[in-house]
């Protein structure tokens, strides 16, 4: 892939798709309220992401691996992904996502929705079911916007080129990394510092933004 015009790189939870993965896994340990409450509160930045996300993949400690496909039959993408996706490729670009959320899950969806590249968190396993903590560094906000930059280098593309979409606080600082920062189906906090709002939940309304 060395002729790449532009890259896209959107979040995951709540923008890729509808949901947040996390209160799908907690809804499996029977904690949903308390992680949905927590994960709100990570997304309007009331909190500190990494510290966040530590305590909230705590309460999903003992759900069995064998939840995972439950969760993932759970999924909805958001309408207008496709035709986002294949707008992007049609015109020569790339489609990354980087997410807060897991690589459990979104790997096996990623490739059906056309994401070229993809980067999350990773959940610690021991017996066939979590230990509650999080396996490996934690994508964070910085990590975000550093795999912006890392995959449109890797790719050759100017900063200028580049796209981030996103709805949580932790996807302000790719936004602001990247050439063009669109809030999508956002916090207010996100709505206020991004370049672009877009209010309808319809990722194809990014579709004219593309170069
Ligand atoms: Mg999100």
């Amino acid at each position: 892939m060395t002729s790449a015009r532009f890259l896209v790189v959107l979040d995951a939870d709540s923008t890729l798709i509808r949901n947040e993965v996390i209160e799908l896994l907690a809804e499996e340990a029977g904690r949903r309220d308390e992680v949905q409450a927590a994960t709100e509160a990570a997304m309007r930045g009331e909190v500190d992401f990494a510290t966040s996300l530590r305590s909230r993949v705590a309460a999903l400690t003992g759900v069995p691996t064998a939840s995972f496909e439950r969760v993932r039959s759970r999924i909805e993408p958001t309408p207008g992904v496709r035709e986002l996706t294949a707008a992007v490729h049609e015109r020569g670009g790339v489609v990354g996502v980087v997410s807060g959320g897991f690589h459990e899950i979104l790997d096996a969806i990623a490739p059906e929705l056309g994401v070229d590249r993809w980067r999350a968190n990773r959940l610690e396993v021991a017996e066939d079911a979590l230990t509650g903590r999080v396996d490996g560094a934690i994508v964070d906000g910085a990590a975000k916007a550093a795999s912006l930059r890392e995959w449109a280098a890797d790719l050759g593309i100017a900063p200028r080129a580049t796209i981030a979409i996103g709805d949580g606080a932790n996807d302000l600082p790719m936004m602001a990394a990247a050439g063009l920062g669109l809030a999508f189906n956002a916090k207010p906090a996100v709505r206020a510092a991004a370049s672009l709002v877009v209010g309808r939940v319809d990722l194809s309304q990014a579709i004219p933004l593309l170069p």
